[in-house]
């Protein structure tokens, strides 16, 4: 059976999962630069020794054009990752986004010091990118479903995958800290695409882009957050609340988490 590894890193607290199928990997989020993403090939190279082996061909999916889910891209093409699939609109928006990211990552005095890891030139981020609405993927007796929504960025793809009933949701789902909302955020399309995610009616875990992975309650109660901030908005006041799993769960960076699937 297929197995799920949910890696969480710094900078950014972002989490990045590595999908073992029985013939191929699938990277969920390349993460925020090169030294990230090669955390990513080389865990992805042995979990697949280990399952099958020897090392499985891998594949690279972004969730949305929001910098600390990206920019490893390209370092996974010189690790070899073969295609990276992401929206259509994200290829279109990718080149922009990664200009005025970079330009705000050098200039914030919490990710100066990080910023000296990427390239000089913001081209050097982007890669060719393999379009979700059209792709049909399969590890391995682990199919996976792209489903292209919205919300918390103006493009939000999450990943589904209905044999394990896991959902990879990118920011549109975050734990421990508030949804962040920024300029790019739509909170109607957001509680749209929540209620989307609510309506697979096989997922039992989602995987936040930061945080711990979470259960259906939670995203109802997220949900349930983003429609009431949606109604209130209009007042400075108001804020989303931070919402944490109950339990114990490990909260230190760098941590992997392999996911106990049924
Ligand atoms: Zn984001």
């Amino acid at each position: 059976m297929a197995k799920v590894n949910v890696l969480s890193l710094n900078p950014a607290g972002v989490n990045c999962s590595i999908v073992t199928g029985s013939r191929r990997s699938l990277i969920v989020d390349a993460g925020p630069g090169p030294n990230t993403a090669r955390v990513l090939a080389h865990r992805a190279a042995a979990l697949s020794e280990e399952a099958n082996g020897r090392p499985n061909p891998i594949d690279v999916v972004t969730t949305h054009d929001h910098w600390d889910h990206f920019f490893g891209n390209a370092s996974l093409v010189a690790e070899g990752a073969e295609t990276f699939y992401a929206s259509t609109s994200f290829a279109a928006d990718q080149e922009a986004t990664a200009w005025i990211a970079l330009d705000a990552i050098r200039s914030a005095p919490e990710t100066s010091e990080f910023a000296r890891e990427l390239p000089e030139d913001p081209g050097d981020l982007l890669v060719e990118v393999t379009p979700v609405e059209e792709a049909e993927l399969d590890l391995g007796d682990c199919p996976v479903e792209f489903h292209v929504l919205g919300g918390h960025s103006t493009v939000d793809v999450v990943i589904r995958l209905p044999d394990l009933g896991v959902v990879f949701t990118g920011d549109l789902v975050e734990e421990g800290d508030p949804p962040q909302a920024g300029s790019d955020a739509a909170l109607g399309e957001w509680v749209r695409s929540l209620q989307t995610l609510l309506a697979f009616d096989e997922a039992t875990v989602f995987v936040p882009g930061h945080g711990v992975p979470v259960d259906r309650d939670f995203v109802a109660r997220q949900c349930a957050d983003l429609e009431g901030y949606r109604t209130m908005s209009s007042d400075a006041e108001v804020a989303l609340p931070a919402r944490s799993m109950p339990g114990e769960h490990d909260r230190t960076f760098p941590r992997e988490c392999a996911l106990r699937l049924p």
